[in-house]
């Protein structure tokens, strides 16, 4: 019961207006820590409850906060515009008895406007690091009174290139503050680092993290020949396994506004489009008549659907196999959220092969194998597979790591103590993976 986490009143009266009867599991192991102050390190995914699980505890602490500060007393940091939407919503739902107010400074959005709502002195400040770099250089948006920040899906964070912003943004705010760090995955050593220089002797708290996925999902292979079979496929499994809504994921923007052009031509699909070219308005539009709309297909990239709260969601197709078995379950966890069950498909082709027998030795479990009779391909799967999964014959790689270009910014001093985890609690489908081992 909320009523046991010593939360404000009107914090209890959102609460009570928005149907939530009782803690998630994240939230009932991050309120009362959180709320003490102490800085935290969570393993949580998108789904679980984990906005409230930070924003309940920065509301109750503001409330409890009599001094008359003149700048933010939060800052909310969020790799994407759309998870930074979303978040201020959830800010705004949970905060709606009380005065605090709530702003967002994410790019898309006009400079000087954003630097006047800043003028006003929000109280919270829910951000993606680019933009709040550049308010910070501009003089727009001062960190100096922020007593808890928040990194929110620090793992995406990473993997977009935005380590050395949130470290620059960090030690922008004072020392003596409260931080806590979200991320869906665990034993990313970038991950590792950064919690190292910005977190301070965090409570570990592992709960749900990705590679625990859920069963209720059906998950399936097809094999592919080529791109216009995979269309074809697509058209028919949206036709016939999906009476709501679907997501198909494809890696690159061209591929997605292709496979838009061509499903848009195909009577009785309501599709819209979700990449990182569109501006600001057009993505907007696109997520929110998907939402409201009955049946209806989203074509996304990665990056443009991160963050986004879609349930209800009968189906997610892999219209190229994602690039690693975190994105994989990212994309699929979309599927089968509230108990119901989900269907999510993966196309693949015979050079995606190795990447999804790799994602299921990873995951720790196969895809069911799956072929749609009236429309069989050449490609069956490969003839004969190693113990690994993989094709015979398919080559190793010598090593694909991408290196990422980050900006340059000034690197910040290592301001604060090492991550010592104070105590560890595996809730949940722990990976097996040690917390952060204690410098000597
Ligand atoms: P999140 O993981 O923060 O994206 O939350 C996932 C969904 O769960 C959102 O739609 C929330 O509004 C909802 N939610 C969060 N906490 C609760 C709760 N305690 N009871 C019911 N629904 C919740």
């Amino acid at each position: 019961m909320f009523t046991e986490l010593s939360l404000h009143e009107r914090l209890l009266k959102a609460l009570a207006e928005l149907s939530f009867e009782k803690p998630t599991p994240v939230q009932a192991a991050a309120i009362p820590p959180a709320i003490a102050g102490e800085d935290l390190y969570i393993i949580a995914q998108t789904g679980s409850g984990k906005t409230a699980a930070y924003v309940l505890p920065i509301l109750q602490r503001l409330l409890d906060d009599d001094s008359k500060a003149l700048a933010p007393r939060a800052l909310v940091l969020s790799p994407t515009r759309e998870l930074a939407q979303q978040i201020l919503k959830d800010v705004q739902a949970l905060a709606r008895f009380t005065f605090l107010k709530a702003e967002l400074v994410i790019g898309g959005e006009d400079f000087k406007v954003q630097a006047a709502k800043l003028r006003k002195n929000p109280d919270i400040v829910i951000a993606t690091p680019g933009r709040t770099l550049e308010q910070l250089e501009a003089g727009g948006l001062d960190l100096s009174e922020v007593q808890t920040l928040v990194i929110d899906e620090a793992d995406r964070m990473l993997d977009m290139g935005f380590s050395e912003d949130v470290l620059s943004i960090a030690s922008a705010c004072p020392e003596q503050r409260q931080t806590m760090l979200f991320s869906a995955t665990t034993g990313n050593q970038g991950i590792r680092r950064m919690v190292e220089q910005i977190l301070n002797e965090p409570r570990w708290l592992e709960l749900d993290s990705v590679k625990s996925d859920t069963p209720a999902i059906r998950q399936q292979v097809i094999p592919v020949d080529d791109n216009t079979h995979r269309e074809k496929v697509t058209k028919w499994l949206l036709l016939n396994q999906c009476e709501g809504k679907a997501i198909v994921f494809t890696n690159t923007r061209v591929v997605a506004d292709r496979l838009n052009g061509v499903l848009r031509a195909v009577e009785g699909l309501r599709v819209y489009v979700l990449h990182g070219e569109k501006d600001q308005k057009e993505r907007k539009l696109a997520i929110e008549r998907f939402k409201q709309g009955g049946k209806g297909v989203l074509v996304a990239t990665d990056v443009a659907a991160r963050g986004l709260d879609i349930s209800e969601l009968d189906l997610v197709i892999n219209f190229d196999m994602p690039r690693s078995g975190d994105d994989y379950l990212h994309r699929v966890g979309r599927t089968g959220r509230a108990g119901a069950e989900g269907l999510a498909v993966s196309l693949v082709a015979p050079h995606e092969w190795s990447l999804m027998s790799s994602i299921e030795r990873y995951l720790r479990r196969q895809f069911e194998r799956r072929e749609i009779k009236e429309l069989a391909g050449s490609f069956k799967g490969p003839k004969k597979v190693k113990a690994s999964g993989k094709p015979v014959g398919a080559k190793k790689k010598k090593d694909d790591k991408k290196k990422v270009k980050r900006p340059k910014t000034a690197k910040p001093a290592a301001r604060r103590k090492p991550a010592i985890p104070k105590g560890q609690v595996v809730l949940d489908g722990g990976d097996g993976l040690a917390p952060p081992k204690r410098r000597s």
